[in-house]
This record gives C-alpha cells, structure tokens and sequence, in this order.
C-alpha cells in the first residue's frame, strides 16, 4: 500500500462533529446525526477508509426539510431581486474556482474518479454555475395576448418551494451543479441528499454557498444512505425531487413521489449505442469509443457500452479496440498521467466481476480484460467481448464498467433497429463520414443527445436527458429552470363588461 499519498483535506472551514467526522449542514449549522450516527467515506484507490460522515435519521431530514421550508416562506431567498441572487451565484462560482483543486481532490478521494477528468469537470462546474446566473434575472415570466376581451393576461414563473437533489457518486459535484444552480437562481431553497460513497465534496460546495452569501436554511445537506434519500422523498414539504442514479431507484422514487403530486425530474441509468460505419475515419472511431466506454472507468451514465460496428471494418475495429483498452496505464488517479482509474467502491467492483462471470456463462468471446487487475484498488482491466448477441445481458443491461459488448451489422437499416432495441434512450454516437446518412441517422436513434463523429461531450447550454427509462425530463439549457418554476397565469380585469355579457369558460 502506497503511504505517502496526500489524505484528502477535511475542511474548508467546516466544522467536525463530534465524533471527528463531517456533520450535517442544517440552516447553516452543522450538526451531529441524531444519536451521533456515522458513517465511514473510503478511498477506492487506496481501499482505506479515511473519514467518518454523519448518518441522517429521519428526524434530522425532518430538520433540514423544516429549516429549507422557513427559508423559503420568510423569503430570505426567493423576496431578493433576481438580479441580487445572480450576484451571489456569480461570487459562488468565484469561490468554486479558487478552490477547484481541493473540491477536485476531495472528490477523487471518494470515488477515484482520474484527475484529468475531474479537474476539467470542476471548471465547468463555475461556469454552469455562470450560466445560471445569468438566467435569474429572464426567468420572470411573459405578457400573452388575451383570448378573451377586457383582459390583460400575463404568466408568472414562480420558485415551487423545497427542492431535494439527490445524486449519485460518479460525478458528485457535476450532477449537483445541474440541479442546484438552476433551484437557487429560480428562489427555491434546497435539501441536498449526497450519495453515501461522495458526501464530503458535496459538503464542501454547500460551505462555499454560504461563504458566497447564500442565506442560512436556503442550502441544506443531510448525508446519508438510501433510507435518509426515503425520508426526504417522503417529507411532505418537499415540492420537488431532483434525482440523478440508477434507474431502480428513480422508478421508486418517482411512484412515491407521485402519491402526493410532488414534482420530479430524473436522470436515469443507460446502454446507449456508438454506431461505427465502414466509412468511419476508425482511429478516430476508435478513440471516440474508447472515451464512451473506458473513461471514467466506464462508471457514466452516458458510457457508449454498445459499440455496433459494420460488417467490413469489424475484425480490424475490434482488434484496434482490445489493443489499445489493453494498453491503458492504470494507476493514481491523482497522477495526471493515469489513464485507468479504480471503480468506485468494493460494491461497484463487485457488480462488474458478476457481469465477467455471466459474460463467461454466456460463453462470450472475451478480446481484452474480463478480469480484476492484480494490483491494490478496485481496479479491472478494459474489456472487449466480440460478436455480442443483442440478447445477452451484456448487452442489455447497464454495467457501469469500463466493458464494451461489440456487436456485428450489415446495412443502416439493421444498425438503427440495434440502436433502438433497449429501454434506455440516453445517448448515442455515430461515426461515419457520410454526411447525408450522419443527418438521416439522427433523427431515427431515439436518445437524449447524439453525438456525430464525437462522444461524451457536454456543455451547459444544451439540455441533457433521456428518452424511455434514461429519465424524465432534462437538466441544463436555459429551459432547466422551468423544471423549478410554477407557472401562474393571470387575468386582469380591465374594466370592459363585454365577457360577463359573453359568459366565462370553465374546464
Ligand atoms: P443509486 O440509485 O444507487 O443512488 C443514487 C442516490 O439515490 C444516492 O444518493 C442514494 O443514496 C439515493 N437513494 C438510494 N435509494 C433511495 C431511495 N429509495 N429513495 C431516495 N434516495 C435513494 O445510484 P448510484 O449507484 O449512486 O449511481 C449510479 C447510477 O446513476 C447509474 O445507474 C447511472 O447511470 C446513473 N447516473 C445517471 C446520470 C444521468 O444524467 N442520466 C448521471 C450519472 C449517473
């Protein structure tokens, strides 16, 4: 076991519980989990745990829930200009720069996620932040023409009270930007459920908030597990979820959710295909696969884990795949120059070694990896199975793992219905320097975003979501806002008889 390695900071100014571990942030205090409840943060590189983080009761949601609700009625928040809020966000996003490289390092020390993916990704996360800002002061609403005469009719978009973001451990920061951001700029407040393998970073952003001026209560994390993400969705003052992770648990979330009529917007779990045609420049084809499916350890929900590849270029495709997935430099993700980092937990590691089980039950051709690296850290090696049939469950079923199930097609024809023959929709590349079929070939992949002789890139103005079980409704792009908006339409009598003598429509 390497020893010299940096621990991860623990602080930013954030007070220690009391038993020397993160607390909960509760209307700007940071408290003990009732009954001191903890639980440990580990480090997926080093298989070491290194803190200890306090473990939400539902009591405590209920704290934090009840705190974001005073905040939003008293109108700390949501009575500023919109212009003032914008202000704020704008120093957030001062403020996440100048600490980007420990908000960066802390989040690596939770899920090993490589330095040279994740320091890009905090960048990002300032100017999404920017970004939403600067939509604070548009959001207000719109002046309509009437149907009727004797009206002046207009609509209002109005905060929709306490929004809870849940997020998942891949890209913790990233996927709490995206929903953050747009709840603050719009006046909502926030209670923030971190998953259990990332809390500390998470932590560590919600500091930053109140450091820019945000009020005590607005922003708010409880931390915990599953359970503590149940009692949020439960608390009925929560008006709006805000869920990124797997697909089962969104499903759940969505049907309690429903029995109350809360709000949801989910991001979901995907299988989504990368279509090489033989016209593909395949160097290219090849990387642009290679950063669907390896990077980040393939642990993305956008990871392009279905690689369909032509007839013709199909032996030459995947020997060039395995060769150079086999040739990745696993190691630090703190070092810049690791290529392949560990998976994120012992969990996650877990799953991906059943799946080499299956694939080997299913006798798969395995061209590359199918194994655990010998090494420390929860590290596999990339993996390429060929002439995957689309039934195996490799091919259906989400990973989460740096593997790729490479399967064979003849015509354009049969690529689209391999495309679209999964419950998912998130995403999906085409490689082919065939401009006509490239434009042909958009429209007939059902997923949320398609990329075109790319994959895997992704900015704050265009929206990101997915088609069938991916999601539900989309993060990002200007209209994200709407997601944490009511819409209030109004009519103002402008003293003309004439609608009382033409009666009222009623629905
Ligand atoms: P997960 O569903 O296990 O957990 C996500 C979050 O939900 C965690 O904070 C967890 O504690 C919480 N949670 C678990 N059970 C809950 C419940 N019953 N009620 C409320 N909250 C609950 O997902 P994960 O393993 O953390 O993340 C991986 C998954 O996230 C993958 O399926 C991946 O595809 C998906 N993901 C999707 C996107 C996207 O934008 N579509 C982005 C990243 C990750």
């Amino acid at each position: 076991m390497p020893t010299t390695r940096a621990q991860p900071r623990l602080g930013l100014g954030i007070p220690e519980a009391p038993d020397n571990g993160f607390a909960l942030l509760i209307d700007g205090q940071h408290r003990a989990a009732q009954g001191d409840a903890a639980f440990a943060v580990h480090d997926p590189f080093l298989e070491q745990d290194w803190g200890r983080v306090a473990l939400a009761s539902p009591a405590d949601v209920d704290a934090a829930v009840q705190a974001a609700h005073r905040a939003f009625a008293d109108g700390r928040w949501s009575g500023l200009l919109a212009g003032e809020r914008a202000r704020i966000l704008l120093r957030l996003a001062d403020l996440i720069e100048r600490d980007a490289d420990l908000l960066t390092r802390q989040q690596i020390c939770e899920n090993g996620k490589l330095i040279s993916e994740m320091a890009p990704g905090t960048a990002a996360l300032a100017g999404d932040c920017r970004f939403f800002a600067g939509l604070a002061e548009t959001h207000g609403g719109m002046s309509v023409p009437p149907a009727r005469p004797g009206f002046t009719t207009f609509m209002l978009k109005e905060p929709v009270g306490v929004v809870a973001a849940i997020t998942p451990w891949n890209t913790p920061l990233g996927l709490l930007g995206w929903k953050l951001f747009p709840a603050l700029a719009a006046g909502n407040t926030v209670v923030i459920k971190p998953s259990d393998v990332t809390p500390t970073s998470t932590l560590m952003l919600a500091q930053l908030c109140l450091e820019a001026g945000v009020p005590a209560g607005v922003v708010n994390v409880v931390t915990g597990d599953g359970a503590t993400g149940a009692a949020l969705v439960e608390h009925p003052l929560v008006a709006k979820i805000a869920f990124t992770g797997s697909t089962a648990t969104g499903q759940a979330i969505a049907s309690r959710a429903a029995l109350r009529s809360a709000r949801v917007t989910l991001e979901l779990g995907g299988k989504s295909p990368q279509l090489v045609f033989a016209d593909a420049d395949i160097d290219r084809a090849v990387s642009g696969v290679m950063a669907g499916i390896f990077a980040a350890t393939g642990q993305s929900c956008m990871a392009g884990s279905r690689v369909l590849v032509q007839d013709a270029v199909f032996d030459r495709f995947c020997d060039q795949l395995a060769m150079r997935g086999s040739r990745m430099i696993a190691g630090d993700p703190l070092d810049p120059h690791t290529q392949l980092g560990p998976l994120a937990s012992r969990a996650q590691l877990d799953k991906v070694l059943g799946y080499f089980a299956i694939a080997q039950r299913e006798r798969l051709a395995c061209l590359a990896g199918g194994h655990r690296l010998d090494r420390h850290g929860y590290f596999v090696a990339p993996t390429v199975y060929r002439d995957v049939p689309p039934t195996s469950r490799i091919a259906r079923e989400e990973i989460f793992g740096p593997v790729a199930a490479v399967t064979r097609f003849r015509t354009e024809e049969e690529a689209v219905a391999l495309a679209n023959d999964t419950l998912f929709g998130l995403a999906a590349g085409i490689w082919t320097q065939d401009a006509m079929r490239a434009h042909r070939l958009l429209h007939l992949v059902r997923a949320g975003t398609v990329w075109v002789n790319n994959y895997r890139i992704i900015g704050h103005t265009l929206p990101f979501g997915g088609y069938g079980q991916s999601g539900t409704g989309r993060e990002m792009g200007a209209q994200a806002l709407d997601a944490y908006t009511e819409t209030k339409s109004v009519w103002i009598d402008t003293g003309n008889d004439l609608h009382f003598a033409t009666g009222g429509r009623d629905v």
